[in-house]
């Protein structure tokens, strides 16, 4: 249905009472309405044409308001039509990055009040842009005001004066940060912010002027540009071929799709990177990401519990606060559809938005209404959760309506516009809260505390350390280094967990499984000079507390289903230490600050020909192996001594490279490397630099995504293979020697199968439509999967010598087919881990898979997966070691049976005493196996379990267990010889979101020693 223009004339004569009344009032005092409430000015022309195309493509009048329902004209200022060739949202239209960025600087030229900035660009080289509008007055001060709000940002730069905060927050403007499309195939965005910026530039009612004259908008109108230039491609390449079916985005960004926006942790991806900085540099107090995926608007960042436990409680109010007035005043606009609660909990803070969040602002985010990346107009059918009534949504979306991309934009427009109105009226409390919440983050340090996070200097694993810090560098948390060793007091644990307890292991202690920390009282350690402290009396001290503290979800938490991981730890994911101080001495110890790149210590000491490093376990360390493709690469099998030091299993022995070059390589790397003139005298194997294969599919590419990223910023080569290529080349052996097969959705089945193979070839490919598919991988056709040929490939690649890294589905995947004998897979049903980091436990440290891991090491775990192994064909066993069982009969549960009218039984007729199995080991080879053994696997073909997981009372590190008895001491790692070559299968994600720097090694190992990965076993005797 179309709106009649007798509506738009009532809409408009409704706005002129309000504006009159406005005129009367003093603007200054609470509430006047025209400041309040939204109408148009009548003296402002408005611009017909665009108006009139305003209400054909509204389907609703209700999807109006009158905040939207007109467009003023301007004789200076373009509107969107100069680029889109038609109005914002209208239908079959998405611009493209370039588009978006061209209107924005026509603004940008034509009208004083707006202003656009580069921000940085992405991982594919495209630009990302920040636009600002605001009245002249305020972009004639946008320097002066920036320094304003510095001092409100850095309260130590005032001296915590109260008084003179209260002076600038009464003055300033606040910077109010909204982001668009982060998520490609939610495409509304874009289109919505071109037209917000225009009419935050021209519009002359009291309302948006109020906005304009009182804060500062910034906007990103497209967050992951990338993904929206592929996202425009797909949408035209639809509407050129309307008959056809067409492909899911396969691609977003270049590395992960939807997880783009679980980054802020990591901080991974250069569009957290330049959001992040954005935020930070122009002292922004809110940041708000738009999403659409639930009908009609949902305002999610007030959300349900639990919510995280690192921020000021001061903006958890402020969520409510802003978030009801949102639906409080769109439901006064008569908008249906619009609520807050919801689901969402806001325990993670891997979102986006919630940099805000942990940097003293305010988070928010919108989930409007999209038709899934299509500007077309459809008839959308909502599920009945969707438009029931429930307390927090008393005027739900309704069943059935078309629904058009000028909606959405209408929805987004109008939320965004209501909630920059209600912080410009209210500026003076957010911008009072933002310095006390600046002010409380320094005064943490003394009050709730800790008072620092020490990172010792002699830690074992300084590269990964070093990556730790250069996270905190890129979250703006300040870092400093004591000048000289100090002794401060350090939690004494009832516990284990090596970092808490301050690098000591002592996993008998721990009786539950709550992560709960249990200090016993305190003992002092004294700290080498040079190690590094985060001194948590700053202002961005809670997202350094965020990432290096402990998480404890409930397994009885009222959420049932947690929205994303449950625990992140960041020193445990990166096998690193970093100690939680309480004790607030730690302020007093002298520090230098740490500007500039950390890289960990390294070069060349001594003289000779021959290097030596210590295996350690960093991941610089495979970095080096290929950046030195032409040295002599030997790993010892053994630990020995050199020159006074030791070194662990699997250290590197190097010759064939020169010195200075070494030198250069190790201080870049931050490796430290002797010099010996001799070799020591130790078994060894070569490492090789092998050719590496990432193999994905064409149904999900976001999971791998990690897996590239890692590999891309360590700078270790690898050819990127789909399921399709493996399908074609009879000879994979020839061109690699390790597949990885990252994990990536769907079933054992799916990966073989592929999509169904039902109607028309779906293209994944660079064309003149589609210009910005396809440039890194592409297929004619997306739907077929690996195949029976491909199955058969992979199985010829293992069996002539090459090695298969298989990982949570394609582990299984691996199993279904056979490709491994002897080990199954159990996953959990229900929420007994969700995301979480749990602690494992090395089974076979000789194993090169194992080089340089320390025991007790923290794995990341999405859904409790574990393996069993056995040594027959097919089945791991199942279980672990329970108590004997019985059958019926006489006597107790631990009594023998006794047959009646049969002499007692005699010693010699009884079994052998029964041998204790645990649950990560292979159960016994027995007599009727031996026999005729078809079934029984030889033993250098048997399961060789290199990981396991911890006993359940330390089992869990961080986030939520609910039990875990199924996964307690079961293998997490496990090499699969099978004839020549390997299978490898991790029930652990080793590679994730950047945050489990710390189990990297593992993969890595088993890439460069491919070859010789049965090093070090021990052979069952039979
Ligand atoms: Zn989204």
């Amino acid at each position: 249905m179309r709106l009649s223009a007798a509506i738009s004339l009532l809409s408009l004569l409704a706005a002129i009472p309000l504006s009159l009344k406005a005129q009367a009032t003093n603007r200054s005092s609470l509430a006047a309405p025209s400041v309040d409430r939204p109408g148009r000015d009548p003296k402002q022309p408005i611009d017909e044409q665009y108006t009139k195309k305003i209400l054909e493509y509204t389907t609703e009048k209700f999807f109006l308001s009158p905040l939207v329902d007109y467009l003023p004209a301007s004789r200076t200022v373009p509107t969107p039509k100069v680029v889109l060739g038609d109005i914002a949202g209208a239908p079959n239209k998405l611009p493209y990055s370039k588009e978006v960025y061209d209107y924005m600087r026509r603004l940008d030229a034509a009208s004083p009040r707006v202003r656009v900035y580069t921000i940085g660009q992405t991982e594919e080289g495209r630009e990302m842009i920040a636009v600002a509008v605001a009245s002249e007055a305020l972009m004639n001060r946008l320097d002066e005001n920036k320094a304003n709000l510095a001092k409100l940002a850095d309260p130590r730069t005032i001296n915590m004066n109260d008084a003179e905060a209260a002076r600038i927050a009464a003055t300033a403007a606040p910077v109010y940060y909204i982001t668009g499309t982060i998520h490609s195939p939610e495409a509304g965005a874009p289109t919505a912010l071109m037209e917000l910026a225009y009419r935050l530039a021209v519009d002359e009612s009291p309302y948006i002027k109020h906005i304009r004259d009182n804060l500062i908008t910034l906007i990103t109108p497209i967050i992951e540009v990338d993904g929206r230039d592929r996202q425009v491609d797909i949408f035209n390449w639809h509407m050129q071929y309307p008959d056809r079916t067409w492909p899911n985005l396969v691609y977003w960004g270049k590395y992960v799709a939807h997880d783009n926006n679980r980054d802020a942790m990591g901080v991974t991806l250069k569009l957290t990177e330049n959001v992040l900085n954005t935020y930070v540099d122009w002292k922004a107090q809110v940041l708000h990401d738009l999403h659409e995926s639930v009908p009609y608007l949902y305002d999610n960042t007030i959300g349900d519990g639990p919510y995280n436990a690192w921020v000021d409680p001061l903006l958890t109010n402020e969520w409510h606060m802003i978030g009801w007035n949102n639906v409080q005043e769109m439901t006064r606009l008569g908008m249906p559809g619009v609520f807050a609660f919801g689901a969402f909990d806001t325990w993670s803070p891997g979102y986006l938005m919630f940099i805000a969040a942990t940097h003293n602002g305010i988070s928010r985010l919108y989930e409007t209404f999209g038709n899934g990346g299509s500007a077309e107009t459809l008839e959308r059918t909502l599920s009945e959760a969707q438009t029931s009534r429930t307390w927090f949504r008393q005027n739900p979306p309704l069943p059935r309506v078309k629904w058009s991309l000028r909606n959405n934009n209408n929805y987004e427009q109008t939320g965004v516009l209501v909630s920059l109105n209600y912080f410009a009226t209210n500026k003076r409390l957010f911008l009072q809260n933002f310095y006390e919440k600046s002010k409380r983050s320094i005064l943490k340090a003394k009050t709730e505390g800790p008072a620092a996070y020490i990172l010792p200097a002699d830690d074992r694993r300084l590269g990964a350390q070093a990556e730790l810090l250069k996270i905190m560098q890129k979250q703006r948390v300040e870092i400093s280094r004591a000048t000289a060793a100090f002794t401060v007091l350090v939690p004494r644990r009832g516990g284990p967990a090596g970092n808490r307890a301050g690098g000591q292991t002592d996993t008998t202690a721990r009786r539950d499984t709550s992560a709960a920390p249990r200090v016993t009282g305190a003992v002092s350690r004294e700290f080498p000079a040079g190690s590094y402290i985060i001194r948590m009396d700053q202002p961005y001290s809670r997202i350094a507390d965020a990432l290096l503290d402990y998480q404890y979800w409930a397994p009885n938490d009222p959420q049932t289903n947690p929205y994303d991981d449950t625990g992140w730890t960041f020193p445990e994911g990166f096998a690193t230490q970093a100690i939680r101080i309480t004790d607030t001495t730690v302020l007093k110890v002298p520090v230098q600050a740490v500007t500039g790149p950390i890289v960990a210590p390294g070069g060349v000491t001594g003289t000779g020909d021959v290097f030596l490093i210590n295996a350690n376990g960093d991941n610089a360390l495979t970095t080096l192996r290929y950046r030195l493709r032409q040295a002599d690469f030997q790993a010892a099998e053994e630990p020995f001594e050199s020159g006074g030091q030791r070194y662990a299993r699997g250290s590197f022995i190097i010759r064939g490279v020169a010195s200075n070059i070494m030198d250069v390589a190790a201080k870049d790397l931050g490796l430290k490397v002797a010099a010996t003139g001799s070799a020591p005298t130790v078994k060894t194997h070569p490492v090789r630099a092998a050719r590496v294969a990432l193999m994905h599919t064409w149904a999900s590419t976001q999971t791998e995504g990690w897996w590239r990223i890692a590999l891309d910023n360590l700078q270790i080569p690898y050819e990127y293979i789909s399921t399709q290529e493996a399908s074609r080349d009879a000879n994979l052996r020839a061109k690699y020697d390790v597949i990885l097969f990252p994990p990536g959705g769907g079933n054992a089945q799916s990966i073989v199968q592929g999509l169904p193979m039902w109607r028309n070839p779906m293209p994944w490919k660079q064309s003149e439509e589609t210009p910005n598919i396809g440039t890194y991988a592409q297929t004619d056709d997306i739907r077929p999967g690996l195949g029976w040929s491909g199955l058969a490939n992979l199985e010829t690649f293992v069996k002539q010598g090459g090695v298969l890294v298989a990982v949570e589905n394609t582990a299984q995947f691996a199993i279904t087919f056979g490709y491994t004998q002897g080990v199954t897979m159990t996953t959990p049903t229900g929420n007994v881990v969700v995301g979480s980091l749990l602690r494992s436990r090395l089974v076979d440290d000789a194993s090169p898979i194992a080089y340089g891991i320390k025991d007790s090491l923290t794995v990341y775990s999405s859904g409790g997966e574990s393996f069993s192994v056995g040594v027959t064909r097919g089945g791991g066993r199942a279980g672990g070691g329970g108590p004997a069982q019985r059958a019926t009969g006489r006597g107790t549960p631990d009594d023998v049976d006794v047959v009646q009218g049969r002499p007692a039984m005699e010693e010699r007729f009884a079994l052998p005493p029964r041998v204790t199995v645990q649950p990560w080991q292979t159960g016994p080879v027995t007599d009727d196996m031996l026999r005729n053994p078809t079934q029984l696997i030889p033993p250098e073909q048997r399961p060789r379990v290199i990981l396991r997981f911890s006993e359940q009372r330390d089992l869990l590190v961080s986030g939520l267990l609910n039990g875990g008895g199924n996964i307690a001491q079961r293998p997490v790692v496990v090499d699969v010889p099978v004839e020549r070559g390997h299978v490898v299968l991790f029930a652990n994600n080793p590679l994730w979101r950047g945050s489990t720097i710390g189990t990297y090694g593992l993969v890595f190992n088993t890439i460069m020693h491919f070859d010789n990965l049965g090093a070090g076993r021990k052979l069952d005797e039979k």
